[in-house]
């Protein structure tokens, strides 16, 4: 068997010669609130002794971080519903600086103004929240049954505690289509970061995902009537495309997986609630890192990781068609957003 640092040296690329940089870890599968887009109201999560133990997540994401991934996402479900996910990030905090480049977060922002402090403590410095609509109502109605006032709450707890924050929003057809002009010159005002989100078809809820979908380049031309938009190198190690507002600091990414194909530069793979590896949102296929940490520890981790690198699909096929199926019958919320 190759000796550890052989192992370490074997860094991470996959079959298509794209280099792994960037590993997203859903802490839980479980969410206090059940967005239409991306839940069915009625769900069944996983049982609690078939997730990741704190201690298998940290193991695991260490050995990541050796082997070169520079950037971890904690997300979820919503990653502030699990108890000891600020331990966790406090222990991946102190890897900052010594490989990793940053540990982020992303958020509903119920919880936030509970643990902004402490996630900034912990060395977290960018997180993004996710944002659908500023109406009540109309929040109420998509997350079906959130609160506004917390969310906000929680974004401003985060600005006070020093973090950057993101906002995310999946533009949705005769939902929040008239709510993105005002999202972005309220993201100007406060500083914020704002990025659209394409609905992708993973997993089944209870509406067709094509009655919602709002393709990203007629929303950028509407916006390019209100917004003097410019091209930003910026690079998030994301799928996203970014622009710049022009005279501000904010950056509008837009996320458009069905209307222009990202995976030519995909960095990433992701751990999910229960420790399976995926390797591609799109795609079913994993590799069982928790069974392989239980029964043969870090060495047949590293083993499994490197079998999960020959396996990365090129990329993913989503479509959005009226009565079809979702691409993958999996949750966005198991393999983290
Ligand atoms: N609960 C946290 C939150 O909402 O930010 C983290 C997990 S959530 C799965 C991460 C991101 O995925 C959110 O921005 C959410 O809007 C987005 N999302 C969820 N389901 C989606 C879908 N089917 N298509 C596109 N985006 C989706
Ligand atoms: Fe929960 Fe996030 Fe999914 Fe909304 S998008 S239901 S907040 S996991």
């Amino acid at each position: 068997m190759a000796c550890s640092a052989a192992l370490d040296d074997r860094k991470l690329i996959d079959g298509h010669g794209r280099a792994i940089r960037y590993l997203r870890i859903s802490v839980t599968d479980r969410c206090d609130l059940r967005c239409r887009y991306c839940m069915a109201e009625e769900m069944t999560f996983l049982p609690r002794s078939e997730l990741l133990s704190l201690e298998e997540i940290a193991l695991i994401a260490e050995r990541f971080i050796t082997r070169g991934v520079r950037k971890i996402r904690l997300t979820g479900g919503e990653p502030l519903v699990r108890r000891d996910m600020i331990e966790l990030a406090r222990r991946l905090g102190r890897q900052v600086g010594t490989g990793l480049d940053e540990i982020t977060l992303t958020t509903n922002g119920t919880r936030l103004a509970d643990h902004a402090e402490a996630l900034a403590e912990a060395g977290v410095r960018r997180i993004n929240v996710s944002l659908d609509s500023r109406d009540p109502e109309t929040f109420r109605y998509i997350t079906r049954h959130g609160q506004i006032d917390r969310v906000l709450a929680g974004i401003a707890a985060a600005k006070a505690a020093g973090l950057a924050v993101k906002i995310n929003m999946v533009a949705l057809k005769g939902l929040n289509e008239d709510e993105i002009a005002p999202m972005l010159e309220w993201a100007v005002a406060e500083g914020h970061d704002l990025t659209l989100i394409e609905t992708m078809p993973l997993g089944a809820i209870e509406e067709d995902r094509a009655d919602r979908f709002l393709p990203l380049p007629e929303v950028l031309a509407r916006l390019r009537s209100a917004f003097d938009l410019i091209g930003d190198a910026h690079v998030s190690g994301g799928p996203a495309r970014y622009l710049r507002v022009a005279g501000t600091a904010t950056r509008l990414g837009l996320i458009s997986p069905l209307t222009s194909n990202f995976c030519a530069t995909c960095n990433r793979v992701r751990l999910s609630t229960d420790g399976k590896l995926h390797m591609c949102l799109g795609h079913d296929d994993s590799v069982d890192l928790r069974a392989a940490i239980r029964e043969g520890g870090l060495a047949a981790v590293d083993l499994a990781i490197d079998t999960a690198l020959g396996r990365k699909p090129e990329r993913h096929d989503f479509n959005i068609v009226r009565g079809a199926a979702p691409a993958v019958a999996r949750h966005m919320s198991v393999t983290g957003g």
